[in-house]
């Protein structure tokens, strides 16, 4: 029989994230279609029990908790000892978790302790005559793979918005405590705080229903033979401002900072898209002064609908890239599109 652990560490307000909500979705879908399974919930946090209370009505039979101010933090020793204990409490054989910067710094390494294996980077889990595969995405997410596995325990970290949420509905959960006993040497490393950027100055948001992508059009000289770089950057701050979309932006535009041109200035290589950036997922992407070629649209595949503005008609958006495509200036479209949205708030 499997037994299917869902292992999530609560947020610092004691909640669970969306993205452990997303695992335990995986781990009820798989449990509904291995016919000789459980499925159990492990949470790990300084109070669990209102995370686990908030998903009471899950079909989970059992919850197992790791409670204690020593596992609030996220470090790798207290960990590492809290998840293995869980696992090994629970009998699980396979072990569905978020895949948070959390759990991707320690469950590799839980996962050898246990003799077991570790998958990271999974889309999909599905179950064919109790034989259960889990798909993930190789070679810049150009290949996909489904991958089966004899060994267990099973450890599958599941990407963060590529599943949906489980709804299930809140109750009163009862947890058995699981006691870890830490040395001191596992609490020598302490956690005195968080260095964030100001909310205004964080440009990229996973969650955003909108990814706005700037490309390199934004600094060349336009209709009346000069570049208008401050405008653009005043356009599309206001335009992130005021929709909260995500700030995606193409290689070309990004590398001009390292080239010592003018550039907007809130842009940094982690907001490039593509074969050498990054592959975000949301439900709908603009694109502005962004030619749409191969290297840079890769990146989209995981946004659903797609619009662009470009002046060219040829552009890479043109050639089935993109759902529609604006044949216009994005100066003047962004300017159009911010009066709107600012008479509506
Ligand atoms: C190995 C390799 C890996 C790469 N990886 C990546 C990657 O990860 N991500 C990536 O983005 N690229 C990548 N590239 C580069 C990629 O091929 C393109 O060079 C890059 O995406 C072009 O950026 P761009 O479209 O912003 O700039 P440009 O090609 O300069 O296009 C600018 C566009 O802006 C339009 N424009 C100008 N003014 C306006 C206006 N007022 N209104 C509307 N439109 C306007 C123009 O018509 C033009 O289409 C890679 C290339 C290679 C070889």
């Amino acid at each position: 029989m499997e037994t299917i652990l869902l292992l999530a560490h609560t947020e610092t307000d004691g909640s669970l994230a969306q993205s452990a909500r997303e695992a335990l979705h995986v781990a009820a879908t798989l449990h509904k279609s291995v016919a000789v399974s459980q499925l159990v919930v492990g949470l790990i946090g300084e109070n669990v029990q209102s995370a686990a209370d908030a998903i009471a009505a899950c079909p989970a039979t059992k919850y197992f908790g790791v409670i204690g101010k020593d596992f609030s933090q996220s470090r790798y020793a207290t960990d590492t000892a809290a998840a293995e204990a869980i696992c090994r409490t629970s009998g699980a054989t396979v072990v569905v978790a978020p895949a948070t910067s959390r759990w991707n710094r320690v469950l590799a390494g839980v996962a050898q302790r246990l003799g077991g294996h570790v998958d990271t980077h999974i889309n999909g889990v599905s179950a064919n005559d109790g034989k259960i595969a889990v798909n993930r995405w190789y070679y810049r997410q150009r290949m996909e793979a489904v991958l089966n596995r004899k060994q267990r325990p099973w450890f599958m970290l599941i990407d963060p918005g590529s599943q949906p949420a489980c709804q299930s509905r809140s109750g009163t959960a009862s947890i058995k405590n699981v006691v870890v006993e830490l040395s001191d040497a596992c609490k020598r490393t302490t956690v005195i705080g968080v260095r964030e950027p100001a909310a205004d100055a964080q440009t990229i948001r996973p969650d955003a229903q909108l990814l706005f992508v700037t490309g390199a059009g934004w600094t060349k000289k336009q209709a009346d033979g000069q570049p208008h770089v401050p405008e653009a950057e005043k356009l599309i701050r206001g335009f992130l401002q005021l929709s909260r979309a995500s700030l995606g932006s193409s290689k070309s535009l990004v590398d001009q900072s390292g080239e010592g041109q003018a550039i907007l200035s809130f842009l940094s290589h982690l907001n490039q898209i593509g074969q050498t950036g990054a592959t975000p997922r949301h439900p709908k992407g603009l694109s502005t002064c962004c030619h749409g070629e191969e290297p840079h649209t890769v990146g989209w595949r995981f946004v659903a609908e797609r619009r662009a503005i470009n002046l060219d008609p040829n552009c890479g958006w043109a050639r089935g890239k993109a759902d529609v495509l604006y044949v216009a200036d994005a100066f003047k479209v962004m300017t159009k599109v911010n009066e709107l949205l600012a008479a509506k708030t």
